[in-house]
């Protein structure tokens, strides 16, 4: 296979160790006989991966027993919802929104199902190209939430605020790129496809305590409460990509960490900006101070490059770079997988158009 050099957003790219092993697992897992696909998810040895993924998450994010994580499904597109619904208070119910992009105003528009929602700060009137942060959250919201990393506009938080009540975070699409303090949030969740494993599996981190505490009667399914007490396994979890998931973050593990990735990562954005900057046929979208290491989203300056410059890309097997729908341009995501050659060659690629 001539394999590619792959800058998707996601479903992006994993660790080709982690493929194969994946490819192995389907085939036979563990000396079995049978393939993971087919083995119950209450066997020995399934039971064992599950307790593994959530082990392996705790000791990546130097968290406690007071956390405990989940493996659920429904994206985290369900996740805009079940936060609300197990935070948001019945009568009163009242949360703070920073909004920062289209996967932000996708949590706002759900979590106004179901309370009031006053968004803090926005940066939408400007093409979300910057993160706002001159507001205040009191202790009168039931939760604050927010983007932790804009997959579209290619912006981050790089200072998380210190805001006065509960704190939820959409972190999809930069779990595990950084070193930060995880013990600063109350719920953490993330798509898996993003940073840490295949589509079919949403990460939930949660404080224990924060639970309980809203008169709702929360629908099964989305009772975080319930899924704890039962392990992930309330009911069939997806096996497969819980399993790719342990894989990815073993892998991690094994590389040092989210200290040594995080190295790596800074250097490859480093790499891509420093070129952007310099060279004069580009220019990204945003505001320096704001740019995301894992997103970075830019576009040409003169239109007419367009043809050349993409079909240098397709020669040079460069995979995803399109910019989406919303924005238009380019967009390189640089997931934790993404080697730093495939950067240099992207860079390389760029210093060549002329
Ligand atoms: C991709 C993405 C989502 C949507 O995730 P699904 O798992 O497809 O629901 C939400 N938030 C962010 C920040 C994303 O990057």
């Amino acid at each position: 296979m001539n394999k590619k050099h792959n800058f998707s957003a996601g479903p992006s790219i994993l660790p080709q160790e982690v493929f194969q092993k994946a490819s192995d697992a389907i085939l036979e897992f563990n000396d079995s006989g049978l393939s993971i696909l087919e083995i119950s998810h209450r066997s020995k040895d399934f039971v064992a991966v599950m307790d593994e993924a959530r082990a392996i998450v705790k000791r990546l994010m130097k968290i406690g027993d007071d956390y405990e994580v989940l493996y659920l499904q429904g994206g985290a597109s369900l996740q805009f919802l079940m936060a609300p619904f197990n935070l948001m208070k019945l009568e009163s119910g009242k949360a703070a929104y920073l909004d920062t992009g289209s996967w932000a105003a996708a949590a706002i528009k759900e979590a106004k199902k179901l309370g009031k929602v006053d968004v803090v700060g926005s940066s939408k009137e400007e093409n979300y190209s910057f993160i706002p942060k001159d507001f205040k959250v009191g202790p009168e919201y039931d939760y604050f939430h927010f983007t932790s990393n804009n997959t579209i506009f290619g912006t981050q938080v790089h200072h998380f605020p210190d805001v006065d009540t509960l704190k939820v975070c959409d972190m999809s699409s930069d779990i595990f790129s950084r070193v930060i303090d995880f013990n600063y949030f109350d719920i953490i969740y993330a798509g898996a496809q993003k940073n840490m494993g295949p589509a079919g599996t949403t990460l939930v981190v949660v404080k224990k305590d924060i639970l309980g505490k809203t008169g709702r009667d929360i629908p099964s399914y989305l009772d975080y409460d319930l899924h704890i007490k039962k392990e992930s396994m309330f009911n069939t979890p997806p096996v497969f990509a819980v399993y790719t998931s342990l894989l990815t973050l073993q892998n991690l593990e094994k590389n040092g960490g989210i200290e040594a990735v995080e190295k790596i990562n800074n250097q490859k954005a480093t790499l891509l900006y420093d070129e952007i900057d310099r060279n004069p046929l580009f220019e990204t979208f945003c505001k320096k101070e704001d740019r995301s290491v894992m997103n970075a989203s830019f576009k040409l300056i003169d239109e007419s490059k367009k043809e050349e410059f993409d079909a240098a890309c397709k020669a040079a097997g460069i995979n995803g770079l399109n910019g989406h729908r919303s924005l238009g341009g380019y967009r390189a995501s640089m997931y934790n997988a993404l080697p730093l050659e495939s950067v240099q060659l992207l860079v390389d690629v760029m210093k060549n158009l002329k």
